[in-house]
């Protein structure tokens, strides 16, 4: 509409589309220059055995400690961060951070990295990974990388020697948000995960919808069935809690147990030494 008003204003023909590119360009550049000021801070949200009630690790996630706006979820600028690229030096200092503080717990805790998409295509995530492990000390079978099945979809051979570089470096491997994507299930034979992590949407709909309840039975089945663990992520009440302790579920992770706490707050966690109360006690014998 532009052109109807008249001379002088076309700088608002698309007003909205024109912010959005600002803004977008604009975070790039405040990215950038947060990951050199060290904005950028890690908490972890544990994972819990279903059995015991014990913590059996944490998943590290990013947060920006931006010095007005407070901290800003990554939600709000991975997919910048992806798009520029700042991804990858972001990730290494995501995966530095994580494998520095499982180190200093000194105990046999899994620590969970989300990895996307865009870190993966670099050539060289896996040296950088093996570098990593290298500096921290990390033992490698600790580490566990997550990746979402969106990995999966392109250029299946070159995928497939990547997830075995990644493999043989001893790390654990976890298909995120699974259910979500549009990997097939022979994805599953072709790509050696270690851990499912059933997607929170589904757990959300858990104690009520009986479809859903099926399907995260499936999950959990299937799960069993190609050796690999089940972790379900979002849990918020007791009730699904419940049922997916009774599915047999091996792990479990959401707000009702604990959000993401910043390091400080995970070691008072572990230092507890309580495992986290079950609806049905624990089944451990
Ligand atoms: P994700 O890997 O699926 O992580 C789980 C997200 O669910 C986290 O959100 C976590 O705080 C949230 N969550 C956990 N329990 C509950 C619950 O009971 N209820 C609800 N409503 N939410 C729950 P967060 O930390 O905001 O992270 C969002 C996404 O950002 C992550 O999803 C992951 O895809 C991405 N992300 C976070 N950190 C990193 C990172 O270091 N690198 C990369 N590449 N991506 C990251
Ligand atoms: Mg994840
Ligand atoms: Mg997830
Ligand atoms: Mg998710």
């Amino acid at each position: 509409r532009a052109k109807d008003a008249g001379g002088g204003t076309y700088a608002t023909y698309h007003p909205s589309m024109h912010d959005a590119l600002a803004s977008r360009i604009e975070l790039a550049t405040d990215l950038r220059l947060a990951l050199e000021r060290d904005e950028f801070v890690v908490h972890y949200q544990p994972n819990v055995d279903l059995r015991t009630g014990e913590i059996t690790g944490f998943e590290a996630l990013v947060r920006w400690n931006h010095p007005t706006r407070g901290m800003v979820p990554p939600l709000e600028f991975i997919g910048v961060a992806e798009s520029t690229g700042l991804i990858v030096p972001l990730g290494r200092w995501v995966l530095t951070e994580a494998c520095r503080q499982a180190v200093a717990w000194n105990r046999p805790l899994k620590m969970a990295v989300n990895v996307s998409v865009r870190q993966f295509e670099d050539d060289d995530l896996t040296g950088m990974v093996a570098a990593v492990l290298t500096e921290t000390g990390m033992p490698p079978q600790q580490l566990c990388l997550e990746m979402t099945e969106s990995v999966l979809l392109t250029d299946t051979d070159e995928n497939l020697s990547r997830i075995l570089g990644l493999k043989a470096l001893g790390v654990l491997l976890a298909m995120d948000d699974f259910g979500t994507g549009y990997s097939s299930l022979a994805y599953l034979r072709r790509f050696p995960m270690d851990v499912l992590k059933i997607d929170r949407s589904f757990v959300d709909r858990l104690g009520g919808e009986t479809e859903d309840e099926a399907l995260v039975r499936t999950i959990v089945r299937l799960g069993q069935r190609f050796g690999m663990s089940t972790v379900a992520e979002g849990i918020e009440n007791e009730t699904q809690l419940a049922v997916l302790q009774e599915m047999g579920c091996d792990t479990a992770q959401g707000y009702l147990l604990s959000r993401p706490v910043p390091a400080a707050d995970a070691t008072a966690l572990l230092e507890r030494n309580t495992p986290f109360p079950l609806p049905a006690g624990s089944l451990a014998s």
